[in-house]
């Protein structure tokens, strides 16, 4: 595996201080903007080879491939339902999700509208493109970048974190959301956590980069989006009382008193970090 150095894609600074190690990697903090992100990472070779077959070599290489997850299909209903409510799109619309996997969020989405929707999947994994396919999902193999339809809507559900340069891709991803289209897209908000209070594992190196709501944001305005709505759940990895990640002085005032409000009232302040962004084309260039 060869490993490159790099600066932040953000604010092109290369000042940054270490974060926190997992499986052989580093995660920097950039000390001007406050983005995490890996360094020294994969190349750029390596990082598509993991996209494809799912393997992510470190110290230990992770098989992230996994199968369809009926769970998710559940959690991706509540979301929708909280995020669109009666707001349903036009009959007909036609709508992409980027980095499918195996189909459960566009699953989710034909339970929501009923086959309203024309459903698009793009996912580099084979063996999930195969699993989405057995499931009657419309799902192919391509590089966005090289599409040249347009879609009424585009999801991107944990993509962001994958990608090399997140401003570069939404740049030249904008194109498949049709002008007035919208794009909804869901990442970790990593606004001043620590290593203690963020979720964890970070699952090195497939994750390259952890951004805050501020640098998501900026990034989804000047390719082009207006932002329509942020909604906050709780991230899927940290179950509803968590007091592995609790730092110790509140650990032992929680534990000390059986505070469980307290307890709860922290945990729903740093675990409640999972962000989608719904955002609206606004450029037509
Ligand atoms: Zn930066």
């Amino acid at each position: 595996m060869t490993l490159i150095n790099v600066i932040c894609y953000y604010c092109g600074s290369s000042r940054s201080s270490h974060f926190d190690s997992e499986n052989g990697f580093n995660i920097v903090k950039c000390d001007s903007c406050g983005l995490l992100y890996v360094n020294p990472r994969p190349s750029d070779d390596d990082i598509a080879n993991g996209a494809e077959t799912g393997l992510h070599k470190g110290e230990q290489t992770l098989d992230l491939t996994g199968t369809f997850n009926d769970e998710q299909v559940q959690r991706f209903n509540n979301i929708i339902n909280k995020i669109y409510g009666k707001n349903v799109p036009a009959e007909n619309s036609s709508w992409l999700d980027i980095g499918c996997g195996h189909g459960e969020f566009m699953t989710a989405l034909k339970v929501k509208f009923e086959n309203k929707l024309i459903l698009k999947g793009c996912e580099p994994n084979s063996a999930k493109v195969e699993s989405a396919l057995s499931k009657g999902l419309d799902v192919e193999a391509f590089y966005p970048e090289e599409h040249s339809e347009s879609y009424d809507y585009v999801s991107l559900l944990n993509v962001y974190s994958h990608l090399t340069n997140p401003l570069n891709s939404l740049n030249n991803w904008k194109k498949l959301v049709k002008p007035g289209g919208e794009l909804l897209l869901e990442t970790g908000d990593t606004t001043d956590l620590t290593k203690e209070t963020i979720a964890k594992p970070y699952y090195l190196p497939d994750h390259l980069s952890f951004a805050t709501k501020n640098i998501v944001i900026d990034i989804l305005k000047r390719v082009g989006f207006e932002i329509l709505k942020i909604h906050y759940f709780r991230h899927q990895g940290i179950p509803e009382l968590n007091i592995v990640n609790v730092p110790y002085d509140i650990k032992e005032t929680i534990t000390g008193k059986k505070n469980i409000k307290e307890l709860k009232k922290y945990t729903k302040k740093y675990s409640h970090r999972d962000m989608w962004v719904r955002a609206r084309r606004i450029d037509n260039g």
